[in-house]
């Protein structure tokens, strides 16, 4: 099967052919039809097995010109990163069409988007907040919204912004059409997308677009974070000059930490990215990452997510991904549209129940490589390594996994404020203390 055998129209099939994209995915193929006849889909597709594309070409082939200046496609998707590539993808495919593309996002200024939203748009690909915030404001008209995706709806929801997607909806018009993509379908999902989508088709992506089948899987037993820093530093040298590799590690701090240890082995060819880091940095270094000048890039968990770098050769587990889910979607970045991948896995003592569950959700053993036996692992261990005396009623912090929201800074103080309720009595009583009772007489 070709993309000519679906009935596109001719702009779109010349910006496939400059694409150099010939067959369609098993989501392209299997949910064009579904979407074309106007009916509520709900996707099963990771990244990876062209969902974006999957929802794209059925949303552009039925869009139709129109000198209304409000969107008539509206496409929600759970990260900034995200939303610059959907936006990527809609120009390239747009090509050879007159379509007005544009993306909002939070973390950036909202007039500057309002304008652009008032000088009229087709496409609205937006995060969910600032989708809400813009049509609060009366900038963004969604009355006149046909198609509504939601793209990796599942993340959009453990990320927190369900109320912010209920809003949305609020806006739009009764008639219209859901186009839901999800990596998995969990009971959330499920009964979310219940009580809006009328007797959705369900289209999924092949087993076969897994990345497992085109990944190379392995691991390593390493028992520290020093340790994990050399094999690192060794498994990067070993590489061809022309790998890219990405390197996943659970926090930021830590991710800091390892980015400050290799730097200067790496000059010029590591590059850095979370949540911590500024917008334009976070565009910069996935730009670089992209066009190849950066070369090993360090990145946590929710800002990985988004990224859409071809020609990713290597995904490196640093830490182990806290559930299975997050172990695809790791992986995932590697072996995409059809290249093979290799994904290495970093496995201390403490990460067996984590590895275990990433076993059998695979259905497949991790097969372990073993060093090379003049490498010698470190025994020292950093300070957030050492085993922690417990102190009883003295809670120790841990540092925290970044894919637990996307709030871009730490709350200023003022808004860490939780109102306490004045109690006068109490007061008093502390200022004065407890007021004598009256005897009885
Ligand atoms: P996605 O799953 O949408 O994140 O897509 C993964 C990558 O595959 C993106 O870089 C797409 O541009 C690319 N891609 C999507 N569809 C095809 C196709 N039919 N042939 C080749 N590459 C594709």
């Amino acid at each position: 099967m070709t993309f000519r055998d679906l009935n596109l129209k001719k702009p779109l099939w010349n910006a496939l052919d400059d694409l150099g994209y010939k067959t369609p995915t098993t989501i392209q193929a299997a949910g064009f039809n579904v979407m074309m006849s106007g009916k509520d889909t709900i996707g099963i597709a990771q990244t990876g097995t062209g969902k974006t594309l999957a929802y794209l070409l059925p949303c552009l082939c039925m869009w139709q010109f129109s000198k209304d200046p409000h969107p008539q496609i509206l496409i929600v998707v759970p990260t900034r990163e995200l939303v610059a590539q959907v936006v990527s993808e809609v120009e390239k495919l747009s090509t050879y069409m007159n379509v007005a593309v544009g993306g909002v996002y939070g973390g950036a200024n909202m007039n500057t988007q309002a304008s652009m939203v008032l000088q009229g748009l087709d496409i609205l690909v937006g995060t969910p907040g600032r989708i809400r915030d813009l049509a609060v404001s009366g900038s963004l008209q969604l009355k006149h919204v046909k198609k509504v995706v939601i793209d990796e709806v599942d993340e959009t929801l453990s990320l927190g912004f369900r109320p912010q997607l209920l809003q949305i909806f609020e806006f739009l018009p009764a008639k219209k059409q859901y186009m839901v993509f999800s990596a998995t379908l969990s009971e959330e999902v499920s009964l979310f997308l219940d009580d809006y989508l009328i007797s959705p088709v369900r289209v999924e992506a092949a087993r076969a677009g897994l990345p497992i089948d085109k990944i190379d899987q392995t691991g390593y037993r390493v028992p520290n974070f020093l340790s994990k820093v050399s094999l690192l530093r060794h498994l990067i040298q070993e590489t061809e000059a022309n790998s890219k590799i990405l390197v996943f590690v659970s926090t930021r701090a830590l991710a800091d930490l390892l980015f400050q240890e290799i730097e200067a082995d790496f000059t010029d060819t590591l590059g850095i990215i979370h949540s911590n880091k500024a917008q334009n940095f976070r565009f910069e270094t996935v730009h670089n990452f992209q066009t190849g000048a950066i070369r090993v890039l360090i990145a946590t968990d929710l800002i990985a997510r988004g990224i859409d770098v071809t020609d990713v050769s290597h995904v490196i587990n640093f830490d182990i991904p806290e559930s299975p889910e997050n172990y695809i979607h790791r992986i995932g970045r590697t072996g995409r549209a059809d290249k093979n991948g290799i994904a290495i896995t970093f496995v201390a003592e403490k990460d067996e129940s984590a590895l275990m569950a990433i076993q059998d959700f695979m259905k497949q053993k991790l097969v372990f490589t073993k060093v090379s036996e003049d490498f010698v692992f470190s025994d020292e261990l950093l300070e957030f390594e050492k085993p922690k005396i417990v102190i009883p009623g003295k809670e120790i912090k841990l540092p925290q996994r970044e894919n637990k929201g996307d709030s871009f800074h730490e709350k200023k103080a003022k808004n860490k404020k939780v109102n306490v309720r004045y109690d006068h009595k109490k007061a008093m009583q502390e200022k004065y203390g407890k007021p004598k009772k009256k005897r009885k007489k």
